[in-house]
């Protein structure tokens, strides 16, 4: 940049600096504001558009069109060449804008004569905010220097809108953050819950975006990096050599990398000497750092983008002082709004705190879905569209973890509805309860054991609420995630015990641990593999990696002593594994007798069944195991080959497929030939309508979300399984892909219960 712009851009920020601090207000401010930019960039118009909801662009302020235009004059995102740049997030640079591809001309605005255009995005962090726009009669293009004087007035127009600097009482334009809005998500867990907005991250507030003395902000901006990376370094030795860290010590040592970047540094300090203060000229590259991450699609970079992202976030804190404390106070009813969060820091926040979840990434199997479900409150993933900077600490938030919707600040229609759906899903609750004592038995006299997932000892009190008759699967990963460490055997060993005095005499499975694919324990070294849900995972760690599995089987061992010890080895692939597992345990339980130890008073050896192939096992498996529990999550994904992890995918194949059905069936023929316990502990087996299909299947017994029971049980009790068998036949002798259809008209025709 030269001398000259360099001090222009500078005189122009310092004008709008004085006009912020002016009396003036809203609409008047932003005037004065196009009538400024105009006269300092010696071009004819100054326009500001604004946007008025996601998709439309309003003309907020204008020198040099047609002031009856402003407030009138809109468009859609996308739409004419300010459209564009707002769509893109790009500058929009033509010297004869009428013959540019896409040009709108908008007649109300008399813009005809003016041949350059130039349409700056106002935007903040990757959110789009508006356009500033200057055009001339002149056909010429702006230079890479007024363009780029354009952008750091563009940045703290961007920081002004934030702060509400352009909103008068009774005038057309509105604060941002006031309007209802609605993002979509992942289903991460079902439920509704009303609340209010807690951040989990709050933002970073820049309140003085214009500088009056490059000199003090550069000093600034040096301190602030030689603190950051004394902290980084400082986070690097804490790290140590050990390879277990190695993930870890590789995104720090990203971090150092950008820490000591000269091409970041010297970019951002360009933009002070343009004018900006030190914090505004971090956000300016965070922002330009933003806009390339939401385009690429190639992994690596999208790591180290976000990795700049995550060091440019603490370095304004280091600037602003603003910590995660903001003096805030957590409200009563928690809705938790975060860009992503990992099980240790969300069991920070405590059972029974947080009404619920909504993240922008996070998946449904990732630990955040594992720790909702395991506190049986809705959450939501991937929500789109950037809730994390439209929600602020405090705002009314509804939302509906039954179809992934989150309403923020919520009108009045929205929120009756939501009520209504509330009030009518209590009034359910009610009826379940009702059911609490009465068994699961179908009309038929067929009656099935409904049993709970768990996995965290603060699930057990929903033992006797829920009417299960034990824990079907309760598992051992969330011990092993929410630490920093492997944790002792003793720890363990104490906290199966008290799952154990919990449970008193019902029974509980205990699934030995289940990492790899995407639960990925912090301190484990991880493999770069290239497909890790068909990779290293679950009993192939186990068997390969002995001391965990041993240490973890003589602290069930320990903990059950003179109790029933169950015992589930996840992700058995071929009967050798089984034998192999097994005799681990065989083996833990001799030295424990050499050793003294009291021992179970009785043990019982179960496989997951989760891979096609351990159906087709020769019967000497099925004779050998005590007990088998289905694992559909996964074994839904390898019958389909469908990633459960993708929604795209995942939801192209119904579970009441007439092929998984007929699988499901031969499973239970299988086990019932041997009289092995079968059981099904995945996703589906809470959901009412494939519980009963499943039932009608032949299986007997059923694990699922202590908040399931109920309805399933509801359902069970209302229908006769021949007949629901007698539809299913009917509608796989039609060659229908699926029996949903069928059997949904037949339950509708049931009596009501
Ligand atoms: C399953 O795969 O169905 C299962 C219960 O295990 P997880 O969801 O923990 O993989
Ligand atoms: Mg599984």
């Amino acid at each position: 940049m030269t001398e000259q712009t360099d001090s222009e851009s500078r005189k122009l920020l310092r004008r709008l600096k004085e006009s912020l601090a002016e009396d003036s207000a809203g609409q008047a401010r932003l005037d004065h504001i196009t009538q400024i930019i105009a006269e300092e960039m010696r071009s004819e118009v100054c326009s500001i558009y604004l946007f008025r909801d996601a998709e439309t662009l309003e003309l907020c302020a204008t020198k040099g069109l047609n002031p009856e235009s402003v407030h009138q004059t809109r468009m859609r995102l996308g739409e004419g060449l300010v459209g564009r740049a707002a769509r893109d997030g790009r500058v929009v640079n033509e010297a004869d804008a009428p013959s540019a591809k896409g040009y709108r001309y908008m007649p109300e605005t008399g813009e005809e004569v003016f041949s350059s255009f130039c349409g700056v995005p106002i935007q903040r962090l990757g959110d789009k905010l508006g356009v500033l726009v200057v055009q001339s009669r002149e056909a010429r293009a702006f230079s890479d220097d007024e363009i780029y004087a354009l952008e750091v007035v563009a940045m703290v127009l961007a920081e002004m809108t934030e702060l509400g600097a352009f909103v008068g009482e009774g005038e057309a334009l509105q604060a941002l953050h006031t309007n209802p809005m609605m993002f979509r998500g992942g289903i991460g867990q079902e439920g509704v819950a009303e609340g209010h907005v807690w951040l989990h991250e709050p933002r970073v507030v820049v309140t003085n975006p214009v500088a009056d003395d490059p000199e003090a902000e550069q000093k600034r901006l040096h301190d602030a990096v030689d603190q950051l990376r004394v902290s980084v370094d400082d986070m690097l030795k804490s790290v140590g050599e050990d390879p277990v860290d190695k993930d870890h010590r590789d995104v720090l040592e990203a971090y150092r990398m950008f820490a000591n970047s000269r091409s970041w540094m010297r970019r951002m300090e360009e933009d002070i000497a343009a004018g900006l203060s030190a914090e505004a000229a971090v956000e300016k590259e965070q922002s330009t750092a933003r806009r390339r991450l939401g385009q690429a699609s190639d992994a690596y970079l999208r790591e180290r983008l976000q990795d700049l992202d995550d060091l440019s976030n603490r370095l304004l804190r280091i600037l602003t002082g603003q910590g995660n404390d903001t003096g805030a106070e957590i409200p009563d009813d928690p809705i938790l709004i975060a860009r992503n969060i990992g099980p240790a820091e969300l069991l920070d926040y405590g059972r029974g705190k947080l009404k619920g979840i909504v993240l922008e990434q996070g998946s449904v199997g990732s630990h955040a879905a594992i720790v909702a479900r395991a506190w049986a409150i809705p959450l939501i993933v991937h929500a789109e569209g950037r809730v994390t900077s439209e929600a602020l600490n405090g705002d009314h938030v509804m939302i509906d973890g039954d179809q992934g919707l989150v309403h923020l600040r919520p009108d009045d229609t929205v929120v009756s509805a939501f009520r209504d759906k509330i009030a009518m899903q209590a009034k359910a609750q009610e009826r379940y309860t009702g059911l609490r004592d009465l068994p699961a038995e179908a009309k038929c006299g067929t009656r099935i054991a409904l049993h709970m997932n768990a996995g965290l000892i603060a699930e057990l009190p929903s033992l006797e609420g829920s009417g299960a008759e034990g824990v079907g699967l309760f598992r051992t990963e969330l011990q092993f995630l929410a630490r920093s460490k492997v944790p002792q055997r003793a720890e363990l060993a104490g906290i199966y015990s008290r799952v154990l005095d919990a449970a008193g005499d019902k029974r509980v499975n205990f699934r030995t641990l289940d990492i790899g694919s995407d639960k990925v324990l912090p301190y484990m070294k991880r493999e770069d593999e290239p497909n890790p849900a068909l990779g290293w995972r679950a009993i192939r760690v186990g068997l390969d990696k002995k001391g965990v599995m041993r240490m973890q089987l003589q602290a069930l061992i320990r903990a059950s002593k003179g109790r029933p010890l169950m015992v589930m080895f996840p992700f058995i692939a071929q009967f050798e594994e089984f034998k192999a597992a097994r005799q681990h345990l065989f083996d833990e339980i001799e030295r424990e007798r050499k050793l003294g130890h009291v021992l179970p008073d009785h043990v019982e050896v179960g496989a997951m069944l989760e891979t096609p192939s351990l159906a087709f096992a020769p019967r000497q498996f099925f004779e050998m195991a005590d007990f088998i529990s289905i694992g559909g999550n996964d074994l839904k994904q390898f019958f389909f080959a469908a990633d459960r992890e993708n929604e795209r995918v995942r939801k192209r194949y119904d579970t009441l497929n007439v092929s998984y059905l007929s699988f499901i069936e031969q499973i239970a023929k299988r086990c019932d030939e041997t009289n092995t316990p079968v059981s099904f502990c995945g996703e589906d087996a809470g959901r009412p309508v494939e519980a009963m299909c499943f039932a009608a299947m032949g299986l007997r017994s059923l694990s699922m979300r202590p908040a399931s029971i109920g309805p399933v049980k509801h359902l069970i009790r209302r229908v006769d399984l021949t007949e629901a068998r007698a539809v299913i036949d009917e509608a796989r002798e039609c060659g229908e892909q699926s029996v949903r259809g069928r059997v949904m008209d037949w339950l509708r025709g049931l009596d009501p219960a």
